[in-house]
């Protein structure tokens, strides 16, 4: 087996990062690593760790690094890792890509590429408030540009589809704002380390997923080659 590949995706909420790392985990067998959903799910499964997040994603806050490092550590423990990972909305602050740097070397691995899924904020806006997510694995539609085939039914595995609550105009700004404020430095982060490819966002689905696959090193376990 190869040297498993970690991917960072970075971009604001509404990049259709979690969109790209959902396709891109399946075609590639990594593991996908959304911080958001990980959050999610506990908040549905009311742990303590739940409840402590939810104050801060109603207002679209940063849910505190420490909190939010454990949980990726312990999600890095599972099997699916195996062959490598897409992180996607995170590391979102430079403490947290310190952590993953550190968690990374310890399982003898580094981050191999981020890239930074750009798209003007405009666009975000509009694809933020028409977005729909599954309830039962937070597979991500939307309203116009990637309707299920049933409307507010999952095409995965047949769940309902909601609106997040902070998909939700006033929050999807506070959002936005708070990612350039805080992730921005993130960016710079890989950039100094040479890791940091940009790829424009704002193009239909499959274009993007095209780019991605280009700038992403191979992976070990065959996958890419059987794409
Ligand atoms: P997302 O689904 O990535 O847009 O995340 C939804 C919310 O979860 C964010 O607005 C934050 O409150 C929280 N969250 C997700 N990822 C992180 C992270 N890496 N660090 C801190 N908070 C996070």
């Amino acid at each position: 087996m190869g040297k498993p590949v970690f991917i960072v995706l970075l971009g604001p909420p509404g990049a259709g990062k979690g969109t790209q790392a959902q396709m891109l985990s399946q075609r590639l067998g990594l593991a996908h690593i959304s911080t958001g959903d990980l959050f999610r799910k506990h908040l549905r499964e009311q742990t303590k760790l739940g409840r402590l997040a939810q104050e801060y994603m109603n207002k679209g806050e940063l849910v505190p690094d420490s909190v939010t490092i454990a949980m990726v550590q312990e999600r890095l423990q599972e099997p699916d890792t195996a062959h490598g990972a897409i992180f996607d909305g995170f590391p979102r602050t430079v403490a947290q890509a310190e952590a993953l740097d550190d968690l990374l070397r310890q399982l003898g691995a580094q981050v191999d590429v981020a890239i930074l899924v750009d798209v003007p904020e405009a666009v975000l806006v509009e694809r933020l408030s028409g977005r729909r997510t599954c309830r039962a694995h937070g597979h991500i539609f939307h309203v116009k540009y990637n309707p299920p085939k049933t409307p507010g039914v999952c095409d995965y595995d047949g769940s309902e589809l909601y609106q997040r609550e902070d998909d939700r105009p006033e929050t999807v700004k506070r959002r936005i704002q708070v990612y350039w404020e805080q992730t921005g430095p993130v960016v710079e982060y890989y950039r100094e380390k040479g890791l940091l490819v940009k790829v424009d966002g704002n193009r239909p689905m499959e274009e993007v997923t095209r780019a991605l696959l280009q700038v992403i090193p191979p992976v070990g376990n065959g996958a890419i080659e059987e794409a």
